[in-house]
Parts: structure tokens; C-alpha cells; sequence
């Protein structure tokens, strides 16, 4: 396989090495520059050509990388060409059009000229004067990207680097809404306090579970709440547990709604869930981390019914939303307990202003901030709300393609409803074509087989879960070069996979 890209295979610089001192001269930053955007051009232009899973082995790029750094400086042209030598090989391109795993994502030109304005701006935006652009154009993008996605007024978004980090900084303040002073007395060594309890779906992301353990609540503080069967919150079940809770002096303070789930996409019914939340005044925190951008199509905005009421909702410009990873935004009703959270002002960081303006560093775990801002800033300028919205819509119209194909074949079946563009399924080739006895293994065996010689090959790249006692394949459409002719493409490659898959079974 020939990895070098067009351009990048003959030499393009004449060899710039580091001065004695100061940075790389201004001519050269300028030639250099150039040609690295004709490189990313040329990269995009062909990457259709490249395996979309990286086809190395573990260790094979350590192997050929020096263990030592160079004492002396080395030339941009040797630096680039082992990019494209080395580093490419070693890349699973998340950019093809084809890469239909996890949750498909693509960056864009203008997220990528955002990022590159912010890598040479380099503010450090934890105080309103180290970085004002930082901070006003964080407040104006995300309040257009609220109003786009039809949510409450009363919520303020603020930037963090993934939904994880978003969804633990709600946690957070949700516990600091609970008035048992852990802010100041932690949670270790009191005996004055009950077990405090968060509730989420079996289906909810690891990341709440991730931020539950973080905040030394300890894995026993999350309960999870069964779901029906298409993979949503059961409800009665929520009640239940939250008053079974309360009668054993357990104190629950937080449930965590997903509009999105990871596995299948499914959608907790919010609108019920708030009632019991208000209820019992229980912090309403919504995971919307995939699914809250397809919040700005004016027909998919009911799937976020009842998000309105929440306290805090996670979502995710760097999932669906054409922004370069990364960038998680969390809206929530309540900064000032998010503050009061994490507030905590040094000599060395008092400002005339502060009273006045919104420092960054005041509602997070961070004190330095990127300016992640200006991506998503210049992404929604560029395409406009409806060429996002457009965009998205296309997405779900090929996933919605792809399931008619599955629904209407006798050798594969739907796992999951489709609410937008994933797609859960596997093969079910009747039972006289499987090998031996057709027990759940054997095809989850089969499904297993058909995604990892599908994916060897490069051209595609699928990945899998598990729903129930099935194992399923994921196919999800959301990269912003995907065409129905990918679609098409990984349905011929599906059954020609099938087919190789039974025909190895039916040798064994
Ligand atoms: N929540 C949901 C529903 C997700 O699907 C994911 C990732 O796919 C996450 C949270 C975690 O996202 P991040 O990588 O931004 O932390």
C-alpha cells in the first residue's frame, strides 16, 4: 500500500532548521505553513485512499521512533516527511467518510482554521483579562448554540474539553446543592453523613460513573435504574428506587437522564423523569453528549422534550456539530453553585474586574482554559444554523436508508430503534446456514467475525456493543464527507462479509 499522500512524496521545503535563538523565522513559518495546509488539503482529497483503522501492530511505530530526543534541532522537511512516513501509518483516519464506529465525528476547514488561530493566540483563559475574547465569545457562541438547540434561557453554558469532564463538573455542583458542606469538610471521616445516591439508566455513558468515583462518592453512591425494551429509563422503576432510598435513609440527590445513549442511541423519557426529580428536588443533569446537536433541527427538537426543565445538560460540538475534538459544552441553570463548587481565588489571581466579569477558572478543576471558542464560533458562522441543521438531517436520512435495507433483508435484523443516525443490527442468516446448533453464541460469533474481517480490510470501519444478551453492530452516520454511496458501499461490503463469514463456518 502506498500511504504517502500526492504532494507530500516529493520534497517540498528546502531544510529549515531551529535558529540559535528565538522562534522559526517569519519566511519560513510562512512557506512552511502554506504547504502544511496544502498537505491537509491534499490529505483530505485522498483519504478515501487510506485503511480507515490503522493497519500497525502494537509497538510498531515505538519501534521505529529514536528512544532519545535530538540534541540538535532537526529540519521541518525530515520532521514532515517522517509524519508522512511514520505518523500517517500509525493514524485511524476518524475523517473517512467511511468510519461508521463509536460515534462518527468529523472536524471541518473552519473548525481547523479555529483551532489553529487558538494554537497561536495560546490564552491561557482563566480570568476574563488573560483572554476577554476567550471568555465574551464563549458567552455569545454558546448562547447561540442554546438558542439553536431550543433550550431554556435561564441556562448559561460554559466550555469544558469532553463530556466527561462536563458531566462530572454537574455532578459536582448538584453535591454542592445539597448543603452538607463537603466543600469545606469533604466526606471522608463523618459520621453526620447518609449515603448520598445518583441515578442513572444501565445504558448511561461510564463517564457518570467515572465522575461518581472522582468526587469520592464511591461507586455503591450510583444506582442503576433498569430500562424498558428499547433501552430507556424505566420509570416506575426510578420512582421506586428513589423512595425505597429514601426510606432507608439514604439520600438521593441527583438523576442523570440520557438523551443519546452510547450503545443505541435510545432517548430516557425526560419529560416523566423531571416530574419525579421535582418531585423529590432532586438536580436533573442530562447527558445529551451525541444526541443534543441533532437538538437544532427544528423536527428532531421533541427528542430534548422536558430538557428545558433540567438543571444541567451535557453536549458534545466535537461529536455531531462539524467542531475538531475536543469541545463539551454544559448548560446549567445553577452557576453559582458550580462556582461555589470550585471558586478559589489566590492573591495572584485577584482582579479589579472580577466582580464584574466571568473568569473561566472559577467553574472547573482548571485554572488555565483553551480558547475552544473560536472553533465553535467560527463553525456556526460558517455553515449557519441551517446548513448545520441540514447537514445533521442528511446524516439521519442515510441511517434511516441503511436500516430500511436491514429491515427489509432476511439475513440481518434491527436491534434498537432508530431515532437518528445509528444504526444497531447484526446478522441473523437463518438457522440452516449456521454453524451446528443455533444458539445466541454462535451469532454473536458470527457478528463478532463479520465486523473484524470488514474492518481489517480498510475500507470501513464498524464497531459493536451489546444490547441485552445480543451482541450488535453499530453503524453510526454522523462525518460530514459520508454520502449515500458509503452507505451503499459498507451494505455490499456487509454481505459480502456475511457470506465469507458462513462459508468459513461451514468449513469448520
Ligand atoms: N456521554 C455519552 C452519551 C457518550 O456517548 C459519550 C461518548 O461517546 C460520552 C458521554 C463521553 O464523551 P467524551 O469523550 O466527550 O468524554
Amino acid at each position: 500500500m502506498n500511504w504517502q499522500l500526492n504532494r507530500m512524496a516529493r520534497p517540498t521545503t528546502t531544510g529549515v532548521f531551529a535558529p540559535p535563538s528565538g522562534d522559526m523565522a517569519a519566511a519560513d513559518f510562512r512557506r512552511i505553513g502554506h504547504e502544511l495546509i496544502d498537505w491537509i488539503s491534499d490529505y483530505f482529497e485522498n483519504i478515501e485512499d487510506l485503511p480507515v483503522l490503522s493497519q500497525i501492530q502494537p509497538g510498531d511505530l515505538k519501534a521505529q521512533l529514536p528512544s532519545s530526543p535530538p540534541a540538535q534541532g532537526e529540519s521541518m522537511e525530515q520532521i514532515i516527511s517522517d509524519l508522512d512516513r511514520l505518523v500517517l501509518p500509525a493514524i485511524t483516519h476518524w475523517s473517512h467518510p467511511s468510519f461508521f464506529a463509536y460515534f462518527a465525528t468529523s472536524t471541518s476547514a473552519p473548525g481547523i482554521f479555529g483551532e489553529l488561530l487558538s494554537a497561536a493566540f495560546d490564552n491561557k483563559a482563566m480570568l476574563w483579562r488573560t483572554s476577554p475574547a476567550s471568555t465574551e465569545l464563549e458567552e455569545v457562541t454558546l448562547d447561540w448554540l442554546r438558542q439553536m438547540m431550543g433550550l431554556d434561557a435561564a441556562m448559561s453554558g460554559i466550555i469544558y474539553d469532553t463530556a466527561s469532564v462536563s458531566s462530572l463538573h454537574a455532578l459536582a455542583a448538584a453535591r454542592e446543592g445539597v448543603e452538607l458542606k463537603i466543600r469545606e469538610q469533604g466526606m471522608s471521616g463523618r459520621p453526620d453523613l447518609s449515603l448520598l445516591r445518583v441515578y442513572v439508566s444501565e445504558q448511561s455513558h461510564s463517564s457518570i460513573e467515572k465522575g461518581v468515583i472522582t468526587l469520592g462518592l464511591g461507586q455503591r453512591s450510583l444506582r442503576k435504574v433498569p430500562t424498558d425494551s428499547a433501552f430507556r429509563m424505566d420509570v416506575a422503576a426510578l420512582a421506586q428506587a428513589i423512595e425505597e432510598d429514601k426510606r432507608n435513609g439514604i439520600v438521593p440527590f441527583c438523576v442523570v437522564a440520557t438523551v443519546g445513549t452510547t450503545s443505541s442511541s435510545s432517548i430516557d423519557p425526560v419529560p416523566a423523569i423531571i416530574e419525579i426529580c421535582e418531585k423529590h428536588v432532586l438536580w436533573l443533569h442530562v447527558d445529551a453528549a451525541y444526541a443534543g446537536s441533532a437538538a437544532i433541527v427544528p423536527e428532531l427538537r421533541y427528542l430534548m422534550d422536558g430538557c428545558g426543565r433540567a438543571d444541567s445538560l451535557t453536549v458534545n460540538p466535537h461529536k455531531w456539530l462539524f467542531t475538531p475534538f475536543d469541545l463539551s459544552v454544559l448548560y446549567c441553570r445553577h452557576l453559582d453553585l458550580l462556582r461555589r463548587a470550585f471558586s478559589l481565588v489566590p492573591e495572584y489571581l485577584r482582579t479589579p474586574e472580577q466582580e464584574r466579569v466571568r473568569n473561566g477558572s472559577d467553574y472547573g478543576i482548571q485554572l488555565g482554559r483553551r480558547f475552544r471558542a473560536l472553533k465553535l464560533w467560527m463553525v456556526i458562522r460558517y455553515f449557519g444554523h441551517e446548513g448545520l441543521a441540514a447537514r445533521i438531517r442528511e446524516h439521519c436520512r442515510l441511517a434511516k436508508l441503511f436500516a430500511s435495507w436491514i429491515d427489509e433483508s432476511c439475513d440481518w435484523e434491527l436491534l434498537a430503534p432508530v431515532p437518528l443516525a445509528l444504526v444497531c443490527f447484526r446478522a441473523c442468516a437463518p438457522a440452516n446456514r449456521l454453524h451446528k446448533e443455533d444458539s445466541p453464541k454462535s451469532l454473536d460469533r458470527l457478528n463478532e467475525s463479520i465486523m473484524h474481517s470488514l474492518n481489517a480490510t480498510g475500507k470501513a470501519l464498524l464497531s459493536h456493543t451489546r444490547l441485552g444478551d445480543k451482541l450488535a453492530l453499530r453503524l453510526s452516520v454522523g462525518n460530514i464527507r459520508t454520502s449515500e454511496k458509503h452507505i451503499q458501499k459498507i451494505w455490499e461490503l456487509l454481505n459480502a462479509h456475511l457470506q465469507l463469514a458462513l462459508s468459513r463456518q461451514s468449513l469448520d
